[in-house]
């Protein structure tokens, strides 16, 4: 049996799919005007473990993440700049030049951590207006919207439970909330549908709607294209803990409200990565905005291996917080090291345990509980009765789920190894950095690296086998 915790009920819950055997599951996607921080990574990696577990329990699953490109404006709410026309200004780049680049960074951060792009919806936000002024229309239609001189908002007086996801303290909300510069909303918890395009300000992305030219609010796209992929009631969605509040109590309002149904059936939050208190950032969650920005390009820099971020990751619960520190994600890399190694040494056609895989699923099949799975596997190896062929196997079982790519890793390591003793220290500096280059997709300095190391009598090949270096 699977277990879960659905934010909506506040506890775990038994999980079954609404069709047999196939999942829908929707992840709020990045804002693309800039990189993703480690902390952003955190969501998909968790994304990605929970689908992991659900195809080893024989499901299939449909995965969307959106590309928010449009829309979210800097105040998080209705008020501010749109953060991408925003990023295009500070850059001085176009719109579109900005959501390539930032997209193509994500897709190769997701891919650094393993996880497999090509098997993920990715729709984004300008390529669905259309569902968004439709789903707009709906609501215009049964009631649920009103105009101000800024836009086209919800009106969420008008659907009952507003609030539901994570019991929100809406009078709460109301009093903490800055004084909202737009006075003309109702309700301090209306939200913006459609904004119209500020009036002295030509727009780079800005679409013909029936309320006039503008751009489509954040959420709207969210429950636009999660209906389009997944219909109207799908399985699960899930977010960082910051989403709660507004975006998915926004979800759920505009989106129940079109449709009558109920529109999510399992809610899955995660806990935030914060920063040390005396570090960078101090304390506080890792945001773009603030200090203490960190990319897996900034980890990789470290030599640290992007998996081990991953790891530890997974050494904490997807519920609780984890604070960054460079110590023990360095752990964490020695650790991983070590279970490539251990995983490398030991002979191929063994048996899978069955004794320790019902312990490993046990934990995994409770609410991700990736730290026990951990603990778990590093007692496997330890066991004495279990041989060192059947260890092999049950390793690449329990990898199926955490995603460690041992196998892969262990190609690495042992090419990089056998390569290590009769070369040059320098020439190990400079095919580290090439490493490290590729990972950056940094291909130009790659490039002058492999002839620096040509230089020195070596030639380097790229193979299956990982990276090789010969004598000229
Ligand atoms: P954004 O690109 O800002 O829209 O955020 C992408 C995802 O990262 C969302 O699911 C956020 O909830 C999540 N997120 C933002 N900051 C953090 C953090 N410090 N730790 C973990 N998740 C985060
Ligand atoms: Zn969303």
């Amino acid at each position: 049996m699977i277990t879960l915790w659905n934010t909506m009920s506040g506890g775990k819950e038994p999980f079954s799919s609404l069709e047999k055997k196939k999942v829908g599951m929707y992840n709020c996607g990045p804002t693309v005007y800039n990189y993703a921080h480690i902390g952003n990574l955190r969501s998909y990696v968790f994304a990605d473990i929970l689908k992991r577990m659900l195809i080893y329990n024989k499901y299939k699953v449909n995965q969307v993440i959106n590309i928010t490109d449009v829309g979210h404006l800097l105040g998080d709410g209705d008020e501010g700049r749109d953060k991408i026309e925003e990023g295009a200004r500070k850059e001085g780049k176009t719109a579109r030049e900005v959501i390539a680049f930032y997209t193509l960074a994500f897709m190769e951060d997701l891919k650094m951590l393993n996880i497999d792009v090509h098997d993920i919806k990715f729709p984004r936000a300008t390529e669905h207006i259309a569902e968004q002024i439709d789903l707009i229309k709906t609501l215009e239609q049964k009631g649920f919207t009103y105009k101000t001189s800024d836009g086209i908002y919800f009106d969420t007086q008008k659907f009952k439970p507003y609030g539901k996801l994570g019991n929100i303290d809406l009078a709460h909300l109301k009093e903490g909330a800055r004084v909202t510069i737009n006075s003309q909303k109702k309700h301090n918890t209306d939200f913006a549908l459609w904004k119209f395009a500020e009036p002295h300000e030509k727009r780079q992305q800005e679409w013909q709607s029936p309320w006039g030219v503008g751009f489509p609010g954040w959420h709207i796209e969210c429950s636009a294209m999660a209906m389009k992929y997944l219909g109207e009631t799908f399985d699960i969605h899930t977010g960082g803990i910051d989403h709660i509040p507004v975006h998915h109590n926004n979800e759920i309002a505009q989106s129940e409200c079109a449709t009558g149904k109920e529109y999510v059936r399992f809610w899955l939050h995660n806990a935030f990565v914060n920063m040390a208190s005396s570090g960078i950032g101090s304390g506080e969650k890792m945001a773009k905005s603030a200090g203490g920005f960190l990319r897996l390009a900034d980890v990789v820099a470290r030599k640290i291996n992007p998996v081990s971020y991953r790891y530890w990751l997974l050494t904490a619960h997807y519920r609780s917080p984890i604070t960054f520190a460079w110590e023990p994600l360095e752990s964490a890399n020695v650790a991983l090291m070590k279970l490539v190694r251990v995983y490398s040494e030991l002979p191929s056609f063994g048996k899978i345990s069955k004794k320790w895989l019902e312990k490993f699923e046990t934990h995994v099949n409770n609410d991700l509980n990736t730290p026990g799975a951990i603990a778990e596997m590093w007692n496997m190896i330890r066991d004495k009765t279990v041989s060192a062929r059947d260890k092999k196997a049950t390793l690449n079982e329990f990898d199926k789920v955490l995603g460690l790519s041992l196998k892969t890793l262990a190609k690495e390591v042992f090419a990089l190894a056998k390569t290590d003793k009769k070369i040059p220290d320098t020439v190990k500096k400079l095919v580290k950095e090439r490493e490290i280059a590729r990972k950056n997709n940094d291909w130009k300095h790659a490039d002058e690296l492999r002839d620096d190391i040509l230089k020195q009598g070596f030639e380097l090949k790229d193979t299956e086998n990982g990276t090789k270096l010969k004598k000229v």
